[in-house]
């Protein structure tokens, strides 16, 4: 008999498969994908076939047959895909597989289950009996006329026709209507941002030419995959140049995936390929409730939609012959995963593309310095119409004088101008509540969280100061704990703030605030975003979320006020992030006919970041970058893993370290280092030390680094130890 070799899933360690089981002739559907339950010593468990054989190593006597079989199950594809994530992100077959399952499977949410309903439709004797002869009840008549519209769920038919159900008994006896179990599936609504269903424009000459570069690269993708950077200005039209894809992938009747950065906060660019392409897309997202994901799935697994939209979890999209992959924004870092399996969704896409023989864009206005040194590119070098690029000012806030307050008088003034020419613009602050710091005038105490070696910062509309690590809040105070003063300073500025000092230098000119807590619950980003749409004159302030693709034609100015917060984190990848946050803001001016201009405020105007930026020379920020990252070796020039360790006891923490550093160490191959450990600030109330480990691209640190650290957290040293790692951490 044949033999499924069944993956556990579940994280317990003594659980790694697979194990064998025998296929009886009754479960002879069971194929690599199926999820089963099986017998376990004296348990059973949900495990999924990863493999088939013809024989088993284990004895045939001491081999125990699979139970039955659980849902829908996956693909073989994404079977691979799975463990493949598991292998390469050094985490565990179960939490792999999780990834690629129905939603819910396994899980508490197994009980997620296809809604089934009753469709009832009248026969043709049916139709008959209503136009001739035969003798039928008032109730029974009804029911057919009801019935002569066509088919319907017998909820439906109830309340049209007022009939119950033993008038549906009678009828179905007598042959006139039949009855038949059918899935529903629970729809979720539309992404709240509304956009009139539209036939595609022309494309323009430089749109036209990236599309038939691309259509060139799809037919060869056939074997191997094949990957491109669509390198597009800001506005100029790459979303048309995805969705002409995507109609070519599906009129050859194949299936496409689109990733975009996180839903919630781009509901125009989901809303553009749900008014394109209607039915046919899926979307798939954490909001969703339970029913409507496990329906989502079972839409695209079916093939009854056959493009599915979403966040970085959608590359594990259970479509059928896939040919196309779009990363939008492929510069986002939400595009990681930070909690175990931590992926990067781009290098899952690579690896799907490239099994399934697909062609995978990665577009962007910023390209990540990896994507620009190894990727072929197609560049879309203009805006659509021939609108011009907005100039930059750049505004050296060094010299500033610190009373006039965190906006400078010339951004006021081009803010002002804005409001009388009745136009909209867009300002940031990549900081939420009020002031970063509160301090005591008299003795200089600074409040800090408890349990996190991080200020405290102050929500004035919460009156609370909050912690942005852990969410510890207490009331904001009116006098200093330490010596009575009642002198304290609010320092610094975030989104609170600037939206106040702009509602009193501004009015009556509306004044929204996009930021984590102005946006909270679903739909919360499209309600602010589609009200600055909707507005006629308005200033939308917010943190970075302000800056991401959005696409409003009356924004005639963008204002970033300091623009250099991100060069500050200690970072490698703070230049780059810095650069694509201020073209990206950039990018919000200037895209109607008014044109538009852009402000940017920074204590370091010297910055590579901030003046290609300025320059909109993303090729220039980018070699330069590559050459500081070859001279340092860092990614692309290396690879990254990060080893993480925290515990409440600080002293129990580096003897635990000291072991970590040692036999990593002594693991890796040629060709790769480690550094550390570093400490971290406390989070949490967990001290905390970091390693990194560097190496050759290729030098395959991976496996050693999983090996060497799934055996120590076993032993008695690391109880009360959290270890985690994170390879090509962001
Ligand atoms: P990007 O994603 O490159 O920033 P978008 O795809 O948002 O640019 O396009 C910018 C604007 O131009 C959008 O309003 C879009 O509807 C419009 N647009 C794109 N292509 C065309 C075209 N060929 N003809 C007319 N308008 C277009
Ligand atoms: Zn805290």
């Amino acid at each position: 008999m044949p033999i499924a070799r069944v993956e556990p899933l579940t994280t317990a360690r003594a659980l790694r498969g697979p194990f064998d089981y025998l296929i009886p002739d009754r479960l002879a559907g069971i194929g690599v994908g199926t999820v089963v339950e099986v017998p376990f010593g004296a348990r059973r468990i949900t495990g999924v076939v990863v493999d088939l054989a013809e024989r088993s190593e284990v004895d045939p006597d001491r081999l125990a047959e699979p139970i039955r079989t659980v849902g829908s199950g996956t693909t073989p594809e994404l079977v691979g895909l799975g463990l493949w994530v598991s292998r390469v992100y050094c985490s565990t077959p179960a939490r792999g597989l999780a990834l690629v399952l129905p939603p819910g499977t396994g899980t508490a949410g197994e009980r997620t289950r296809p809604r089934m309903e009753k469709l009832v439709r009248a026969t043709a004797a049916g139709r008959e009996a209503l136009t001739g002869g035969s003798r039928l009840g008032r109730r029974q008549e009804m029911t057919l006329r009801s019935l002569l519209e066509g088919e319907m769920t017998t909820a439906t038919l109830f309340e049209r026709s007022g009939a119950g159900s033993s008038t549906l008994k009678r009828l179905e006896i007598r042959g006139l209507i039949e009855r038949q179990q059918i899935e529903v599936r629970r729809r979720p609504s539309r992404s709240g941002f509304a956009v009139e269903a539209s036939p595609a424009p022309e494309l323009t000459g430089s749109q036209a030419r990236a599309v038939a570069q691309l259509t060139a690269r799809l037919e060869q993708a056939g074997t191997g995959g094949s990957e491109v950077l669509l390198a597009g200005v800001t506005g100029s039209g790459k979303t048309e140049v995805y969705l002409a894809m995507v109609e070519k992938v599906l009129e050859s009747g194949r299936s496409a995936i689109v990733l975009v950065p996180e839903i919630g906060l781009t509901p125009q660019a989901v809303g553009r390929f749900e008014a394109r392409l209607g039915d046919r897309v899926a979307v798939l997202h954490s909001a969703l409730t339970a029913g409507q994901r496990f329906d989502e799935w079972q839409r695209l697994r079916r093939g009854e939609a056959t493009v599915c939209v979403g966040p970085r979890s959608a590359v594990f999209a259970p479509v059928a012959d896939l040919g196309l992959i779009v990363i939008d924004e492929e510069h986002d870092p939400s595009y990681k995963q930070e909690s175990d399996p931590r992926y990067d969704a781009r290098d899952v896409a690579r690896e799907r593309s490239r099994a399934s023989g697909s062609l995978l864009i990665l577009g962007t206005a910023t390209p990540r310095p990896e994507s620009w040194s190894r990727l072929p590119r197609i560049e879309l070098a203009e805006r659509v119409d021939g609108l011009a690029m907005p100039p930059v000012e750049v505004i050296d806030m060094r010299g500033a004088d610190p009373r006039a307050g965190p906006i400078h008088p010339e951004t006021m003034e081009a803010l002002t101008a804005v409001r009388s020419r009745g136009e909209k613009a867009i300002v940031l602050i990549n900081r939420r509540g009020f002031a970063p710091w509160l301090t005591c005038q008299s003795c200089g105490h600074h409040w800090g969280c408890a349990n996190c070696d991080v200020s405290l910062i102050v929500h004035r509309e919460a009156g609370q100061l909050i912690c942005h690590h852990c969410n510890h809040a207490e009331p904001i105070p009116s006098r200093c704990g330490s010596c009575g003063g009642t002198t304290l300073t609010r320092t610094g500025a975030g989104t609170q703030r600037i939206e106040s000092i702009l509602a009193e230098h501004l009015a009556p000119m509306e004044v929204l605030r996009l930021d984590a807590d102005t946006s909270a619950g679903p739909g919360g980003h499209g309600r602010i975003l589609g009200r600055f749409d909707r507005s006629e004159s308005a200033v939308l302030v917010g943190t970075q979320m302000v800056a991401k693709g959005h696409d409003f034609p009356e924004v005639t100015l963008s204002v970033i006020l300091d623009a250099d917060a991100t060069l500050r984190f200690p970072e490698f990848r703070s230049e780059e992030r810095t650069f694509s946050l201020v073209t990206q803001l950039a990018g919000r001016s200037g895209r109607g006919r008014a044109g538009g201009k852009v402000i940017v405020q920074t204590l370091a105007p010297g910055a590579p970041s901030i003046n290609c930026a300025a320059r909109h020379d993303a090729p220039g920020f980018l070699e330069g970058e590559l050459e500081r990252r070859a001279e340092l070796s860092y990614p692309p020039f290396s690879r990254l893993i990060r080893i993480q360790m925290a515990a409440e006891d600080e002293a129990l923490l580096d003897r635990a370290a000291a072991v970590v550093g040692e036999r990593v160490a002594g693991a890796l191959p040629a060709g790769s280092s480690l550094l550390g450990p570093a400490p971290m600030f406390r989070a949490r109330n967990r001290h905390r030390r970091r390693f990194l480990v560097k190496s050759e691209p290729g030098a395959g640190a991976a496996a050693p680094v999983r090996d060497s650290v799934e055996a120590m957290v076993t032993e008695k040293l690391f109880r009360g130890i959290a270890l985690s790692i994170d390879v090509d951490p962001q």
